[in-house]
């Protein structure tokens, strides 16, 4: 069972909200660091561990200085998340540049901060050499494909993944970049995402410590890093467990000495790109009830909508709620929780058994810290929220204002809409 609590008193929240008005996701500064303290523990035993934070999980620079300060770096890959990185003093091989379908700008960029280059595509490599000179380091992602079977749950088949290179492709990428002058290298895939199952994570270490030792067989190439993508789950139903990093870093230590080491690879460097598993569990969504409605069906309305967490309309997601001020009380009312974009699917929770809920309650949404905010759009004119701290030393800092009209109208040129400082 993972406990669904509140980072704070509801009285607290609610001298927040009155505060700083509402919705507002709220991020626990002093949870997250806790956390990454404990995942970088688990890591410990390697000869080297790196977390580079999936700045598209939670793309705050308040955040990402928080992570830096706990010694992890960024997994960026779009520009705007190079951007971030540098802003709050990341650079080199602080920097995991793991892209895709990837503009040459962006490579520029990522070049210029010295981030290591993290190869989608063979056909990447020639275009980078041509254009920008390789750097003497370089990581090639790795798709298992068919490979990869044994009748796991992997969530969607590698095959069908438009990620990465195939295994001929990887030793082909990594001989040629050698031809090249390339003299570092590293080895990376991702091909969980939201896994609980500790087995699934530990078989994607080994088929990649295997990957290393046919590397190391075929060319001679010892590879200096290998990176196990993000993917870990966390606990979003309250029946669920959280991953038990200690025990995740002692089975990945297990397959470490039994393959890597005889295969001569007992320097390899570890790196993982999480994101979920970073900041998820430490962010919540707290909104206020504003329509009751009874039809077919009881609603609630809240004042934050599917602009603000998407992840129920799109994944039909299950996020707990807790109902500010009434957590003791029975759970004897059965409500949809929705917004208020035209969409049907705007819904925080369907059939969801809550106490009683009257207009101007407090709901929090749990588990909103990844993937939360960060995916929020302007569909139907909503305008996205407003993100709040809570510091170590338990004060609330606001980290970024809610949208405004006038930043939805920004782009456009026309006359009598409401534009910014007027
Ligand atoms: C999204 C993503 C991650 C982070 O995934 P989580 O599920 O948040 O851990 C890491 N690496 C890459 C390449 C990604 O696209």
């Amino acid at each position: 069972m993972s406990e669904k609590k509140l980072p704070v008193s509801g009285e607290k929240i609610a001298a927040i909200a009155e505060r700083f008005g509402t919705p507002f996701h709220l991020y626990d500064e002093k949870a997250i660091r806790a956390n990454v303290r404990e995942f970088l523990q688990a890591f410990a035993w390697a000869p080297a561990f790196k977390e580079y934070f999936a700045v598209k999980a939670l793309p705050n620079p308040y955040i990402l200085q928080i992570l830096a300060e706990e010694g992890v770096g960024a997994d960026c890959s779009s520009m705007a998340e190079l951007y971030l990185s540098e802003a709050v003093g990341l650079k080199n091989e602080d920097i995991c540049f793991t892209s895709n379908d990837t503009p040459m700008q962006e490579y520029e960029k990522a070049k210029a901060l010295g981030a290591i280059i993290n190869f989608d595509d063979i056909s990447h490599i020639d275009g980078v050499d041509q254009a920008l000179g390789l750097p003497s380091f370089v990581s090639m992602r790795y798709n298992p494909g068919p490979l990869r079977q044994g009748g796991n749950t992997i969530i969607g088949y590698p095959e069908e993944a438009k990620y990465g290179m195939t295994d001929a492709q990887i030793l082909q990428a990594v001989a040629d970049c050698q031809k090249r002058g390339v003299s570092r290298f590293g080895l990376h895939t991702m091909i969980v995402s939201n896994e609980l199952n500790i087995d699934y994570l530990i078989e994607t270490a080994e088929m990649m410590f295997q990957l290393a030792a046919r590397v190391k067989e075929a060319l001679g190439v010892s590879v200096e890093v290998i990176n196990l993508g993000g993917g870990i789950g966390i606990p979003y139903q309250p029946e669920q467990q959280r991953v038990d990093l200690p025990r995740l870093g002692r089975e990945i230590e297990q397959a470490y000495r039994r393959i890597l080491v005889p295969a001569g690879l007992g320097q390899v460097k570890l790196a993982m790109e999480s994101g979920r598993m970073i900041t998820g569990p430490y962010g919540y969504l707290v909104a206020k009830a504003i329509h009751y409605k009874d039809t077919y069906k009881q609603y609630i309305g809240l004042d934050a909508c599917m602009a603000d967490l998407m992840r129920p309309a799109l994944y039909g997601a299950y996020h707990h709620i807790t109902v500010v001020g009434k957590e003791d009380r029975p759970c004897d009312h059965v409500y949809d929780v929705t917004g208020s974009l035209c969409e049907n699917n705007d819904k925080f929770a369907i059939n969801r058994s809550l106490p009683k809920i009257d207009m101007g309650d407090l709901l929090v949404i749990h588990d909103t810290g990844a993937h939360g905010h960060a995916m929020g759009f302007n569909y139907n004119g909503k305008l996205r929220s407003q993100e709040l701290l809570l510091t170590e030393s338990g004060q609330v800092k606001q980290i970024r204002r809610a949208e405004t009209l006038a930043d939805y109208f920004a782009t456009l040129d026309y006359p009598g809409l409401p534009q910014r400082g007027q």
